[in-house]
């Protein structure tokens, strides 16, 4: 059995007091919610910090609220089934409902956070293994090592961002508002990760994500996320496809983002399948040019589950199916 390293844990009841905690003890702290990431992680010692931050007692960071005007506005402590089953997010923004609904199994979407999934750690076959394991092979860049196993003439960590949630957040044009000690920021989702398998997100050490704004669709908006994984229960995603269309009341389409995750360090945001949609009836030609575009800009390693061809060609699958399914 893997056990935990020891650690101490500190509630934080506010985020001043969470944000003060994290300041206290500086890179020795991390902040977790349900940990289920990180408490994985941890066994697995990818991870041991001394202190843990806990975020789960701010209650006012658990709620979820739809306005016609302002859009929706998820706490970072919203669970992943509360998204699921959230009435005006089954009804406004399908898509996100589908992604919360898609990650793991219900038990871990009834205790993971939102504010979890966006920062859940980037994935490699060469990492997220136990100590031994890890020891025998040969540590690597991410942890305790200096050359990537995938990529080992690579300068950086290319391990994949595996959020089920993330790239649907970025198809509606969402950002995140991170608070930390020298204030307040926003940032939109689409800025919010980096290329780079370690450094994968746009938020400092001592700063928490606390509410999530996701824009009011435009009339006419529809959209859809597909994954594929290998065990359908159960997996992280080693395909994501979020779809975002919007069309006029004659059916023309006005807007659409088509964004690709579990492919890169971070979601891709599919500018050529934009461009083959808007304007368009969405007509077959029109989503089969789309999802070529898919396929063109994925760009999948060997460090996760199935093949490197398979992955790129069911990103096409995978953003067709997506695209049909908003187009009918
Ligand atoms: C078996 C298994 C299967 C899984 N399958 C999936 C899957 O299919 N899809 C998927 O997307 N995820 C999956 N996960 C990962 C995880 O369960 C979810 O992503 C979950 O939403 C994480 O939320 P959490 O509250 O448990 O995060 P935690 O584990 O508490 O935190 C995750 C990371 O985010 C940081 N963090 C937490 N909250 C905040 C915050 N508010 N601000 C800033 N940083 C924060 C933590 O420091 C940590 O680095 C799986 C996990 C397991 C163990
Ligand atoms: S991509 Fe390379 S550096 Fe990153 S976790 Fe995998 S083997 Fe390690």
């Amino acid at each position: 059995m893997m056990r935990l390293p020891p650690f101490s844990y500190r509630p934080a009841r506010s985020v001043a007091e969470a944000i003060a905690l994290l300041a206290e003890h500086g890179l020795d702290a991390m902040p977790v919610s349900a940990g289920t990431d990180l408490y994985a992680n941890m066994k697995q010692r990818l991870f041991t910090p001394k202190v843990l931050v806990g975020l789960r007692p701010i209650r006012e960071l658990r709620f979820i609220d739809f306005d016609e005007g302002r859009g929706l506005e998820i706490g970072a402590l919203s669970t992943l089934t509360d998204i699921a089953r959230n009435d005006a997010i089954r009804a406004k923004y399908p898509a996100l409902a589908e992604a919360a609904g898609a990650v793991s199994t219900p038990q871990l979407r009834n205790m993971g956070t939102i504010g979890g999934n966006v920062c859940v750690d980037t994935r490699c076959n060469y990492y997220n293994q136990n100590l031994d394991w890890r020891k025998a092979l040969g540590y690597c860049m991410k942890k305790d090592g200096d050359i990537c196993r995938v990529a080992p003439s690579s300068p950086k960590c290319v391990a994949v961002n595996s959020s089920d949630t993330a790239p649907v957040l970025i198809a509606f044009g969402a950002s995140a508002r991170i608070d930390g000690p020298s204030g307040v920021t926003t940032v939109p989702f689409a800025d919010f990760y980096r290329d780079d398998g370690i450094r994968a997100w746009a938020i400092r050490p001592g700063e928490i994500i606390t509410r999530i704004h996701v824009p009011k669709p435009a009339p006419g908006t529809r959209s859809a996320y597909l994954k594929l994984r290998l065990r359908n229960s159960f997996d992280f995603p080693i395909v994501g496809v979020a779809a975002m269309v919007a069309t006029d009341d004659r059916g023309l389409c006005r807007d659409a983002r088509v964004v690709v995750n579990a492919v890169g360090s971070r979601p891709v945001v599919v500018d050529g399948a934009a461009k083959a949609l808007i304007g368009t009836h969405l007509e077959a030609s029109a989503l089969d040019e789309a999802a070529e575009a898919a396929f063109a800009a994925a760009k999948p390693l060997d460090n996760t589950s199935a093949t490197i061809p398979y992955r790129k060609r069911m990103v096409r699958v995978y953003a067709r199916r997506a695209l049909e399914r908003i187009a009918s």
